[in-house]
């Protein structure tokens, strides 16, 4: 499982990415987040600090 990000809610704020303790976000070209799937252990840290709730995890 990865991180779900909502490119409609995000606003390229970088707390996720800041927060992440394997590095798995990061900002694309549109300064959108981005979640690399071989990273990303699931441990919902950006979900809680992202202050639009752009992230998620099922
Ligand atoms: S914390 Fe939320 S709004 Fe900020 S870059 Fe990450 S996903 Fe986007
Ligand atoms: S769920 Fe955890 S490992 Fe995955 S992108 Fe978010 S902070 Fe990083």
């Amino acid at each position: 499982m990865v991180v779900k990000i909502d490119r409609n809610l995000c606003t390229g704020c970088g707390q996720c990415v800041d927060t992440c303790p394997v590095e798995a976000l990061s900002l694309d070209s549109d300064n959108i987040a981005i979640a690399d799937a071989d990273l990303c252990v699931d441990c919902g840290q950006c979900v809680d600090v992202c202050p639009v709730e752009a992230l998620s995890l099922d």
